[in-house]
C-alpha cells in the first residue's frame, strides 16, 4: 500500500464515517469497513444490538450510541458536539449503505450544515443491487424508496411513480407488499413489468420477473416473507399533448375549439381516462 493509500485509509478526527454494511451476508463486509469501525472513537447505530452483534462476530469492541427514528433530534446534536470536539464516528444502519431511506440522512445535513467532514466507506444497498440483478433498463432510474403509508400522499406519489418513464425502486415491508403490489396494478396497470427482489444475499434470495398481476398473484400464493425490493419498469405509455395541461386549461382547450363547456367536459375526462365528475369538480372549484 502506498503512503498516499495509508493516509487516506487512517481514521481521522473530528469525522463522519458512513459505513456500509451487508444486506444480509456477513461476507460483504469490506476490509475498510472492518478497519474504520475498529479504528473510530465511536459508533452510532439505529439499533445498538443489532450492530452489536455485528460488531461482535467481527470482533470489533467500540462504544455504540442510539441514534434511530425516534432520538434523531437529540442524539444528532450529541454526536455533532462529539464530532466538533474531535471524536471521530462511523454511522452504520441495520443492513446496507447508511442514509438511503433511513435517517442517517439527517444527521449527515447536521454534520454538513456545522462543515464537519463527512466521509463514504461504501458497500452494499439493497436498491442497487436489486437493480443490477432486475434485467430492466439501468441507465436512468428513480429512487423512490417507501411509499407513504398516509393515504393522501400515498396516492401523490403512486401517480408520480406511474408515469415514471425511468426504471423505478421502491422498498416495502412484507406486511405490505401485497398492498403495493395492488396499488401499483391500479396506477400502472396490471401489464405494467416488474420485479421483486427478495432476501437478496442471503440463503432464501429469489428474483421474480412478470406484469404486476402475475407478481401480485405469485404473492398471494406464496404469502411475503423476508425483505423486498421492487423494481418496476418505466411508463412506455406516449405521452399526449394532454399530460401537461391542468384539468382547466384542457377543458378550455376544448372550448376554444368551439365545444360547450359541458361537452369540453365530457371530452376531457375521455382523454385522461378519469370520470366526468372528477373534472367537473376540478374546473368548477375557483
Ligand atoms: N440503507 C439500506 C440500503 O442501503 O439498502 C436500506 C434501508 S431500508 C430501512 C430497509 C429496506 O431495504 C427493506 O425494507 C427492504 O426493502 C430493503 N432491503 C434491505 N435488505 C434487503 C435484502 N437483503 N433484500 C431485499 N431487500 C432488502
Amino acid at each position: 500500500m502506498s503512503e498516499t493509500e495509508r493516509e487516506k485509509n487512517a481514521v481521522t478526527g473530528g469525522t463522519l464515517y458512513l459505513v456500509a454494511t451487508p444486506i444480509g451476508n456477513l461476507a460483504d463486509v469490506s476490509e475498510r469497513a472492518v478497519k474504520v469501525l475498529s479504528e473510530v472513537g465511536f459508533v452510532a447505530a439505529e439499533d445498538t444490538r443489532n450492530s452489536g452483534l455485528l460488531l461482535s462476530r467481527l470482533g470489533i469492541r467500540r462504544p455504540l450510541v442510539a441514534y434511530h427514528e425516534h432520538n434523531r433530534a437529540t442524539a444528532g446534536k450529541a454526536i455533532v458536539e462529539r464530532l466538533k470536539n474531535g471524536e471521530s464516528c462511523a454511522l452504520v444502519t441495520d443492513a446496507g449503505t447508511p442514509a438511503i431511506s433511513d435517517p442517517g440522512e439527517d444527521l449527515v445535513g447536521l454534520c454538513a450544515a456545522e462543515g464537519i467532514p463527512v466521509t463514504t466507506v461504501p458497500g452494499c444497498c439493497a436498491a442497487v443491487s436489486a437493480l443490477a440483478v432486475s434485467g430492466l433498463p439501468t441507465r436512468r432510474f428513480f429512487f423512490e424508496g417507501f411509499l407513504p403509508t398516509r393515504s393522501g400522499e400515498r396516492r401523490e406519489r403512486l401517480s408520480a411513480v406511474a408515469e415514471q418513464r425511468e426504471t423505478v425502486i421502491l422498498y416495502e415491508a412484507p406486511h405490505r407488499l401485497l398492498r403495493t403490489l395492488s396499488d401499483l396494478c391500479a396506477v400502472c396497470g396490471e401489464e405494467r413489468r416488474a420485479v421483486i427482489c427478495r432476501e437478496l444475499t442471503k440463503l432464501n434470495e429469489e428474483t421474480k420477473r412478470g406484469t404486476l398481476r402475475e407478481l401480485s398473484d405469485h404473492f398471494t400464493e406464496n404469502p411475503p416473507r423476508g425483505e423486498f425490493v421492487i423494481v418496476l419498469d418505466g411508463c412506455r405509455e406516449t405521452p399526449t399533448p394532454f399530460d401537461s395541461m391542468t384539468p382547466r386549461e384542457h377543458v378550455d382547450h376544448y372550448v376554444s375549439l368551439g365545444m360547450s363547456e359541458n361537452d369540453a367536459i365530457k371530452a376531457a375526462a375521455r382523454d385522461r381516462g378519469v370520470p366526468k365528475n372528477e373534472i367537473y369538480s376540478a374546473v368548477k372549484i375557483k
